[in-house]
């Protein structure tokens, strides 16, 4: 959590107003590592009598995969989870991202880049390939035209303590670079989407996958430039594969609809350490699963590693 953030003082957030979200995007179905992420964020939720909200990732069309929010929809319910209020979806929040935008750009925070991954291919840091090396810092070159949008860096390091993977810490300008704010295509970058809707939506506790640890600085720079809270993070264990691949749609991971509901909710909740009995395995509907889950869960049981391979 940052220092700009309120609730410093605890790591904790308060039960009443406990606020969190699952956030898939919808580039194919879910599978057993989004089953992961949905599990951990819901059960932390409800297990303070918080709000667990749902959200449609859903700004990057080229990604987007006809019908798969419908089926994203389906399959949560048939796991039985409930979501609190309407779904909300990020192609709607259009206006709020181009304001945000509008109030980093006023504060002289943003700047256009003309570079394209091949021009910076060959400027790049092999110690730090991911770093921008500032080519568009203070201006494009003359004859070079605006690409994409990214937002300055300075010397601050932005450190928070992730619930699961302990104290974190990133000294951005060396570390991280100036990053796209708004992409060469004209979409809105998912760093800026994810860290403006979770401050507005309220959202206390992000619990995800650990594949986003590194994003997490990004969206606390950004909620800090924009005087906006930060949440809580808890960075779940990514299920890998035997390569060590995180299982995804790239990766061919089984779609849910092919796994047995109860069975994958009970081996969803062994993944998370929660130890759920043998005897629910047999026999347990899935409301009696959910409801031992909601009673039993802790976050402290989770292992605190960034993946784990699941065998077979
Ligand atoms: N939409 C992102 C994904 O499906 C997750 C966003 C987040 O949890 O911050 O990978």
């Amino acid at each position: 959590m940052n220092n700009n953030n309120p609730r410093s003082s605890s790591l904790e957030p308060s039960p009443c107003h406990y606020k969190g979200r699952f956030a898939p995007s919808p580039s194919g179905a879910l599978h057993f590592g989004s089953l992961i992420a949905a599990t951990g964020s819901y059960l932390q939720a409800r297990q303070q009598q918080g709000e667990w909200l749902l959200r449609i990732d859903d700004i990057d069309p080229p990604r987007v995969v006809a019908g798969a929010t419908g089926q994203i929809l389906r399959h949560l319910e048939t796991y039985g989870f409930e979501w609190d209020g309407e779904v909300s979806y990020q192609s709607q929040h259009q206006a709020r991202y181009r304001d945000m935008l509008r109030q980093l750009r006023q504060q002289g925070l943003v700047y256009p880049c003309g570079c394209s991954r091949a021009s910076l291919a060959t400027h790049l840091d092999p110690a730090h390939p991911d770093v921008y090396p500032g080519i568009c810092r203070h201006g494009l070159a003359p004859g070079q035209t605006e690409r994409s949008l990214r937002v300055r860096t300075d010397n601050r390091v932005i450190q928070f303590q992730d619930r699961l993977q302990g104290p974190q810490q990133m000294a951005m300008e060396t570390e991280c670079g100036d990053f796209v704010v708004k992409r060469a295509d004209g979409l809105f970058a998912y760093q800026l989407a994810t860290a403006v809707d979770d401050a507005l939506q309220g959202i206390t506790e992000v619990v995800r996958g650990a594949d986003l640890l590194e994003s997490t600085y990004r969206q606390i720079h950004l909620q800090q430039l924009l005087s906006l809270p930060s949440p809580v993070y808890a960075h779940l264990p990514l299920a890998c594969n035997t390569l060590g691949e995180k299982l995804s749609k790239k990766t061919h991971a089984t779609a849910i609809e092919q796994l047995p509901v109860t069975e994958t909710l009970y081996q969803v909740l062994a993944f998370l350490g929660q130890n759920p009995p043998p005897d629910l395995r047999q026999d347990a509907t899935l409301q009696e699963l959910w409801q031992w889950a909601i009673q039993y869960w802790q976050l402290e049981r989770i292992p605190r590693c960034r993946q784990i391979t699941l065998e077979g």
